[in-house]
């Protein structure tokens, strides 16, 4: 029986999670789970599995120990350790619990992006030292896990990390300053939370996806590249040095690489149905637009330059989005407020977590301050 806890329950990420863990009621048991305000869900989640705690960031339950707010996520992952921790949470506010974590769990189900992109080498490092095997949620680098199969990184040429190009592949670009939060959080393909499918919409989430990459597989940023495959169908792939490539391929259900991460090395029956190749038709692909996808390429930049560039785009980014969804700003204003902030920093080789938090800090800030000139 293995213990299991998952930060972000009530989200997509959690409750597919949940959905995986209940088929398996004699591998996992749930140890706690956290949840922002989902209140009613999350008392519907204490009754079904029986944590023994959780943590809440606002409101009341009963039925478990309830840890509070930050503080308490931090508490919770040191006061309770489990065999595999499912982190489904958003942004940058993933980081400290997972750094808290590590020297309390086997494995971490890892789906959250901007804790790698702000902090990637200390996380790895960290979960390197305290023998903690990473097993990657988001769906593409799940693709590329399952199609490295091995630890062979000196046998691979390049990845090729897929994205559907979200809600605006097609939209005429004159139109995109009066793009409205609902518009761009309408993603053909995946269900998700409302941060994840603004950054699908500008196409940041695949920048941010190849800094996940990087830091996950251990790949230089320019062995990583991004097609546009609207069909979502080929969820990302490994090109070897001898010309081989190889594809993983499966219908857009978040299951699939949460019940991976769980049960790998094993492959397990789920419900999820396999691709109806006779039904599919042609599968496309092509080379993202950069001046569509500006953002793509201020991330691909960030990524080159490394250092705490990528940090602090992550920052700008969350902030920008935020206002964007608030109504605030245009949607062409985000790309242009995360350019300004990346000219203006000053980057910081190997820097230390506490580094990194000031920069995340700062490049809040700025932003914050670059906006404000924006609303007036
Ligand atoms: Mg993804």
């Amino acid at each position: 029986m293995q213990k299991i806890a998952i930060l972000g329950s009530t989200g997509s990420i959690g409750t597919n999670a949940l959905d995986v863990v209940s088929r398996f009621p004699g591998k996992f048991k749930v140890s706690y789970l956290s949840a922002n305000s989902n209140i009613k869900l999350l008392a519907q989640q204490i009754k079904r599995f029986k944590p023994k705690a959780v943590c809440v960031g606002s409101g009341n339950v009963n039925g478990a120990r309830v840890y509070r707010g930050e503080q308490g996520l931090r508490r919770i992952v040191k006061d309770m350790p489990v065999d595999v921790l499912v982190v489904g949470i958003v942004g940058s506010s993933a980081l400290l619990p997972i750094l808290a974590a590590l020297p309390n769990i086997k494995r971490l189900a890892l789906a959250n992006k901007e804790a790698l992109v702000m902090a990637g080498d200390i996380i790895m490092k960290k979960a390197k030292r305290n023998k903690v095997g990473i097993l990657p949620v988001d769906s593409e680098h799940s693709a590329i896990f399952q199609c490295m199969a091995k630890d062979n990184a000196q046998e691979i040429k390049n990845i090729y990390l897929t994205g559907s190009g979200g809600p605006l592949l097609r939209t005429p670009m004159k139109n995109f300053k009066n793009i409205t939060p609902h518009q761009a959080i309408n993603h053909p393909r995946w269900k998700m939370g409302k941060k994840i499918s603004v950054d699908s919409a500008t196409m940041m989430n695949k920048g941010l996806e190849v800094i996940e990459a990087h830091h996950l597989f251990g790949l230089g940023v320019d062995r990583i590249k991004v097609v546009i495959h609207p069909e979502t169908v080929v969820h990302s792939m490994v090109e070897f040095v001898d010309g081989s490539t190889l594809a993983q391929m499966a219908t857009c259900d978040m299951r699939t690489p949460i019940q991976y991460a769980l049960t790998y090395p094993s492959r397990v029956a789920s419900p999820v149905k396999g691709v109806k190749f006779s039904e599919l038709g042609a599968l496309n692909f092509s080379q993202p637009d950069f001046k569509r996808f500006p953002c793509l390429e201020i991330a691909y930049d960030a990524a080159k330059k490394g250092k705490t560039y990528p940090c602090v785009l992550n920052a700008s980014n969350e902030m920008a989005v935020t206002e964007f969804l608030k109504g605030h700003i245009r949607f062409t204003d985000i790309a242009r407020v995360i350019e300004k902030v990346q000219g203006l920093h000053k980057a910081v080789k190997n820097a230390t977590l506490n580094e990194i938090l000031e920069i995340d800090k700062w490049a809040r800030c700025k932003t914050e301050e670059i906006l404000g000139a924006y609303n007036n």
